[in-house]
């Protein structure tokens, strides 16, 4: 039985988007080429709209309001970088620590040509509710660097990602902003990251950054942390035993390919995949494994010959009981929204569905489990890492996994009972309870001088 997704009415444009959008037009574009997905712009107006309206159900003033819709720092930095030809390329990197009022800011780091800073201020706004709603002592931040990592070698990697780290060194470290992987970065990133920080500070220092390689103090269970995550949200949504629902999923990464294989454990049938090569079917259930072979060995899905190729579109738009956007945001729009036809949608992506479309398939009945709730369980298990650098300890993967699922289902709990309470969205419920925590820390600490 799936959590019946209540259509709580928006509020149209609020006067305080309007009042709030000079963020969107102050800071110049630096976005370098577009792509498939929606621009950083849209990205950011979707996140002050959703804060716009969870602050009309809380009641927050204007000051409280704008506050928290104003990243508390900001740095966009030039990042030099000596190709193998000799040549030298300047690309622009950026680090937004959104909010800091519950803990050191903490977020991932993206390589990607399109990111510009109003992405990277979407997403570090959406960590600062994400840690808020699951309870970690956490604010939000987020960093980017504008660079297509398949197009450089690893050593050009490597320079791109020590310089970038010296460059916001100013403003990270363990008790200040913690940098994590996400798209485009992986375990690797975060080992030279590390190194880099540390080299600078003359000591070791593992706590300033998450999801490292266990030899360097990473934590048994954060590879698959986020995946794991989706799978725990998509079971609470779903109810019921697991066993046959079909299941596509756009994106076949770190979170996606994660999650592919956590809904084929669990006895779902995974019938479809994509990435940025292409999208494959197999109404029968895709081998998981080996096409996670296949894309390894060739770059991608795209030709995989067990499975039927369609199109990216297509993908999203399939028969299936549970969709799982797990590539980049702005893909669910007003669009294609009344064409989804997966009974649940959990967002493995932050962003992935424009305001227009949330409410397109609210009306429609869709639950959608939204980002800030099905995907934290990456920044959970960096949360644990986190805490077993600081104590010079290490957990096994049982006790992550249990502290992980205890947090999410809490969390999913709290969300499912706001929403049926209020008659309101998953989104909206999960919105009201992250905006809600870090107003009220706000007030608590009040305001300095
Ligand atoms: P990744 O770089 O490992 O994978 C991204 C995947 O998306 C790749 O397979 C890529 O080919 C695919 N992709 C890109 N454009 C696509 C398109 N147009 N259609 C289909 N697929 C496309 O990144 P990731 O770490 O898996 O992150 C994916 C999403 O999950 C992002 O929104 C990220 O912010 C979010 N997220 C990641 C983590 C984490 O721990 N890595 C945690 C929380 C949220």
């Amino acid at each position: 039985m799936i959590v019946t997704n209540s259509s709580g009415r928006g509020n149209g444009a609020p006067p305080a988007l309007r009042r709030l959008s000079f963020m969107t037009t102050m800071v110049p574009s630096t976005t370098p080429a577009t792509t498939l997905i929606g621009p950083g712009r849209q990205a950011l107006d979707s996140a002050l709209l959703q804060l716009d309206r969870a602050a009309d159900r809380l009641g927050l003033d204007d000051g409280l309001r704008t506050m928290l819709a104003t990243p508390r720092r900001s740095l966009t930095v030039s990042v030099p970088v000596r190709r193998e030809d000799g040549r030298m390329d300047v690309v622009q990197g950026f680090r937004v620590q959104h909010n800091t009022t519950r803990g050191p800011a903490k977020g991932g780091v993206r390589f990607h040509p399109s990111t510009d800073i109003h992405e990277v201020t979407a997403l570090a706004m959406w960590m600062t509710w994400k840690c808020a709603l699951v309870g970690i002592p956490y604010g939000g931040a987020k960093g980017g660097v504008a660079v297509d990592p398949a197009s450089l070698s690893t050593r050009e990697l490597e320079r791109v990602t020590r310089r970038y780290v010296n460059e916001i060194m100013p403003i990270i470290g363990p008790d200040r902003d913690i940098p994590a992987p996400d798209v485009g970065t992986d375990e690797q990133t975060m080992a030279w990251i590390m190194d880099t920080y540390s080299i600078n500070a003359g000591r070791p220092v593992p706590g300033v950054v998450t999801g490292k390689p266990m030899i360097l103090g990473g934590s048994a269970g954060r590879a698959g942390a986020t995946s794991r995550g989706v799978l725990i949200s998509a079971l609470k949504a779903l109810g019921g035993s697991p066993a046959g629902r079909t299941v596509a999923v756009q994106g076949f990464g770190k979170v996606g390919a994660g999650a592919a294989r956590y809904f084929a454990d669990a006895g779902c049938r995974v019938v479809a995949v994509s990435d940025v090569t292409g999208a494959v079917v197999d109404r029968s259930g895709l081998d998981v494994d080996a096409l996670r072979a296949w894309a390894e060995e060739t770059g991608g899905v795209y030709g995989y010959r067990h499975a039927d190729a369609l199109s990216h579109d297509e993908l999203l738009e399939l028969d299936v009981d549970v969709l799982v956007p797990a590539a980049l945001e702005g893909v669910i729009t007003a669009q294609n929204a009344s064409r989804i036809r997966a009974r649940l949608v959990v967002e493995g992506a932050n962003g992935p569905t424009t305001p227009e479309a949330d409410r397109i398939l609210a009306d429609a009945g869709t639950t959608v489990v939204p980002d800030i709730l099905a995907n934290a369980g990456g920044v959970i298990v960096s949360y644990l890492e986190w805490v077993q650098n600081l104590q010079a300890c290490s957990w096994s993967a049982s006790e992550v996994d249990a502290k992980l699922r205890g947090l999410m289902e809490d969390a999913f709990d709290a969300v499912a009972a706001m929403s049926a309470e209020r008659g309101i969205t998953l989104r909206e419920a999960a919105h009201v309870i992250g905006v809600g925590r870090v107003a009220e820390t706000h007030r608590m600490r009040g305001l300095y001088p």
